[in-house]
């Protein structure tokens, strides 16, 4: 099977359900959160998407979008007199009873999933569907960046995003900044 930027979200996440619910992806970082993944997760807590935000979120960047990820529990206890680990668990990760918010998790937590044999290709997709973005030259110099390390799915190339060649290259050298 060939995973695309224009393949289905429904064939998308019944891939991303390839997942052994481990954990260990949520020890070690969290999930990213588009502002369209809140006021059900927000609903559930009752809370207010403000209040939820404050509570539970940090602002992340990712391609230039502006986003967000769920905060992390970083252990000090023993790190010190080290200071706190770079990293640490998902605030909604359960150790015991895994990931509270299961049922209604992110987008990006639902297709991404490192179990799949797609894992990759699944992240590209959300990135290429729901973060790069086209009208933003800034989006695409990042995303040029990470393919310099990442072969491209289908529909991610630098020319399939602007087929204009030499619209590109002006992005590209930054004559193009907004
Ligand atoms: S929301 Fe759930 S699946 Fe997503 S990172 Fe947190 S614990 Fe993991
Ligand atoms: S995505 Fe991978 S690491 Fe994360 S819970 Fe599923 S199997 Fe484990």
């Amino acid at each position: 099977m060939q995973i695309t930027k224009e393949t289905p979200l429904n064939v998308i996440s019944e891939l991303g359900k390839e997942c052994d619910q481990c954990n260990n992806c949520c020890k070690y970082d969290t999930g990213i959160v588009l502002k369209e993944d809140i006021p059900q997760i927000a609903a559930s807590f009752k809370l207010t998407i403000e209040d939820f935000k404050n509570k539970y979120l940090v602002k992340h960047d990712r391609f230039n979008k502006q986003c967000f990820k769920f905060k992390q529990i970083k252990d000090s206890k023993h790190t010190k007199p080290f200071g706190t680990k770079p990293y640490g668990k998902c605030i909604m990760l359960d150790e015991e009873k895994g990931c509270t918010i299961h049922s209604i998790k992110p987008l990006h937590c639902r297709v991404c999933s490192t179990k799949s044999k797609f894992g990759e290709k699944l992240t590209q997709w959300f990135a290429l569907n729901y973060l790069v973005n086209t009208n933003d030259p800034e989006s695409i110099r990042q995303w040029a960046v990470y393919l310099q390390y990442n072969m491209p799915i289908q529909g991610g190339k630098l020319e399939e995003l602007i087929p204009d060649r030499v619209k590109l290259k002006k992005i590209l050298g930054y004559e193009i900044l907004k």
